[in-house]
């Protein structure tokens, strides 16, 4: 019996690596079909941009033939933070895939410290940009190695600072194997709240002039929420940060809020004047409240 057994497993075990790699070559390649090639210019600057300025200057996209982002204008001066907010399919995705340079717009500039993202190579871009997407992707891998992806330089010391300040060691020290605990597919699965913890320490360890972060549109229970928050304006201090947000109670101390709708700029100010303003924000404000208070 012991002799079938052993070699049963082993066939298991060698399906679930496969399957594994397969899964993530599917994945890689899904990427790379929907993401088409963006070629440095010949004389692009390899100068990664230290302030973290940021302006969108009359941008138009399309997708195809459909108009996505339409005459989208907005700045955000250095250490600032801009929330942008708007109904789902709005384009506040597309406008960070733009500003990562994922695609090229169709007409207008997007500029980091005045100079047109074209004109610097991509490698220089993503050095300035951390993003905290909406679903972040984990390796399969330790959660040491999923952090440490965020700068895989830094020191043992930084590296604990970042999860820290991401509010993440009680989470990692109760996990069965601490750091060197397996995360992703086929590992130990975490929640969204737990991932986008991890993107953060990801970026706080990457220490780049421009954090973006893409909110997670499901809803977290309000003390991973909180928590994320927290980690949030830690991550975001003295860094200019573009926030997606869908839930506005996260954003009513930023500098400005951008109201995208259908691909335009609707309104812009603070949260404030957008309030006193009665317009498309205050709408959204007042109908989350009333979310909020009935359930
Ligand atoms: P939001 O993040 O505000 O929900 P998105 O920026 O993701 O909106 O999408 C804006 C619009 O662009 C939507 O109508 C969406 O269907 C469309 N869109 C997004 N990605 C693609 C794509 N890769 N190809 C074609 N259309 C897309
Ligand atoms: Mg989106």
């Amino acid at each position: 019996m012991m002799q079938l057994f052993i070699p049963l497993n082993f066939l298991g075990f060698v399906y679930r690596e496969i399957r594994g790699a397969l899964a993530n070559i599917e994945r890689m390649f899904s990427l790379l079909d929907k993401v088409p090639a963006i070629q440095d210019i010949p004389s692009a600057s390899n100068v990664t941009p230290t302030q973290g300025e940021l302006a969108f200057n009359h941008i138009c996209f399309n997708y195809d033939e459909r108009s996505i982002l339409k005459d989208v204008s907005f700045s955000i001066p250095a250490g600032q933070k801009v929330a942008v907010v708007g109904e789902s399919g709005a384009g506040k995705s597309t406008l960070i895939k733009l500003l990562f340079r994922f695609y090229d717009v169709d007409s207008g500039l997007i500029t980091i410290d005045g100079h047109d993202i074209k004109q610097l190579t991509q490698q220089a871009l993503r050095q300035s940009i951390a993003i905290v997407p909406q679903d972040t992707v984990l390796f399969n891998d330790t959660i040491y190695n999923n952090i440490l992806y965020g700068q895989p330089t830094a020191t043992d010391e930084a590296l604990k600072e970042a999860v820290h300040l991401a509010n993440l060691t009680d989470f990692i020290e109760s996990l069965p194997q601490k750091w060197q605990t397996k995360v992703g597919e086929r590992g130990l699965k975490l929640s969204g709240g737990e991932k986008q913890r991890v993107s953060i320490a990801r970026a706080i360890l990457k220490a780049t002039p421009i954090l973006v972060f893409d909110e997670a549109t499901s809803s977290l229970d309000s003390q991973s929420e909180q928590a994320i928050l927290s980690a949030l304006k830690v991550a975001a201090k003295g860094h200019t940060s573009l926030v997606v947000a869908h839930r506005l109670s996260t954003i009513v101390d930023a500098d400005k809020i951008v109201v995208l709708s259908e691909g335009r700029i609707a309104e812009q100010g603070t949260h404030k004047a957008l309030l006193s303003q009665n317009g498309v924000y205050a709408k959204l404000w007042r109908i989350q409240n009333e979310q909020t208070i009935t359930h």
